[in-house]
């Protein structure tokens, strides 16, 4: 049977971005070696990094003046080397989720951290809107899409101070203006890789202005003046994101991700919205996201959330159940999901209607 992966991470990549991997893992470039196998500082490597970073700034269309690095750590170790390496006196986050939370929690050892706007009291269902950031912040911290929840900022905020953000599920599904940040940050397993490589975008010129000292592996100038290479990078995964950035270009690169993030996520949204079985926990039709479709049974159908997950399982759905702290179902839609696996839900979502 086919299988429809709606799983939130890591999750589906193309087939093409497996079989390339796949592939070099036996034999890389004719070497008779394994990608496995191989030194990072083998000459034959160094292209696939360098590649990956121009496809990068390529794609995003990332100004001169940032560097692109591929690090360990995930973005959980951000979380930690933003602060360390940006904040001096007082930095502000906007709360909308456990992994916004997360990077707040890290952030509150170097400094002062003022929360600008939450929406904790409504288990993050909705963006908070209209909050002030203040004029003297080092940097405002932003998650550009809330995995969990299954809400998203579908553009970058205008504000007076540099952005700081954490897009790791939504990174390559639309254009981003890098030049109103200093720095974006993501593990790939989301949307770009499988895990075990972190992507930052790094503005030069932000770096080395704190005074405290940063650990060397810790501080984003040890990265960017040794091209990722400071250390041993993860091999595979890089090369694999490789894969992926080659298939984004020939796809039609972020505008045409986007066009199709929209097109899934409108026909999962109307499903919902019309299947009298269904709710979704994001009613703002502005902050819905577009990677992580979230909804629950309808209070009159609660008892039968099991019985769908079930049905849905046995149709080839895998990963629909949703995040422990949200409940429900959760359809992660991310660049690689065709839409015929939307459209396979939403059979799902319609024939058990019908039989009850
Ligand atoms: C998954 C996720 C993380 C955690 O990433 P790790 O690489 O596992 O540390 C952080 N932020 C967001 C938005 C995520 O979706």
């Amino acid at each position: 049977m086919k299988k429809h992966n709606f799983n939130a991470g890591p999750s589906i990549l193309p087939r093409e971005v497996i079989e390339n991997t796949a592939q070099a893992i036996l034999d890389f470039n004719g070497s008779g070696l394994s990608l496995m196998e191989i030194s990072h500082r083998a000459k034959d490597f160094q292209p696939v990094v360098d590649e990956a970073v121009a496809l990068f700034k390529e794609l995003l269309n990332i100004p001169d003046g940032y560097s692109v690095l591929f690090l360990g750590g995930g973005a959980s170790l951000e979380f930690c080397m933003v602060p360390y390496n940006f904040l001096e006196k007082k930095a502000a986050y906007l709360n909308t989720g456990a992994w916004a939370k997360k990077a707040m929690k890290e952030a509150k050892a170097f400094g002062d951290v003022v929360e600008v706007a939450s929406s904790a009291d409504a288990n993050y269902t909705f963006i908070p809107k209209g909050y002030e950031v203040p004029a003297d912040v080092d940097y405002f911290h932003i998650t550009t899409n809330n995995t969990i929840y299954g809400t998203e900022l579908h553009a970058d905020p205008d504000v007076n101070v540099p952005l700081v953000a954490d897009m790791s599920s939504d990174i390559f599904s639309r254009p981003i203006d890098v030049s109103k940040y200093i720095c974006i940050y993501g593990g790939a397993q989301k949307n770009l890789a499988p895990a075990g490589v972190t992507f930052v975008i790094v503005k030069n010129d932000a770096v080395g202005k704190v005074s405290r000292h940063i650990p060397t592996m810790l501080n984003y100038q040890t990265h960017i003046e040794k091209g990722s290479m400071f250390n041993t990078p993860p091999v595979v995964p890089i090369y694999a994101a490789l894969q992926t950035l080659r298939w984004l270009k020939a796809q039609g690169g972020v505008e045409e991700m986007q066009r199709r993030a929209k097109l899934r996520s409108d026909m999962l949204y109307a499903e919902i919205d019309r299947n009298k079985m269904f709710r979704g926990t994001v009613t703002a039709p502005e902050d819905r996201s577009y990677m992580n479709i979230c909804f629950v049974m309808a209070d009159e159908y609660k008892e039968l959330e099991a019985d769908f997950l079930k049905f849905a399982t046995e149709k080839g759905m895998v990963g629909v159940k949703g995040h422990r702290s949200v409940g429900g179902f959760r359809a992660s839609c991310y660049n690689a999901l065709p839409v015929e696996s939307v459209q396979a839900l939403i059979d799902c979502m319609q024939e058990f209607e019908k039989t009850h």
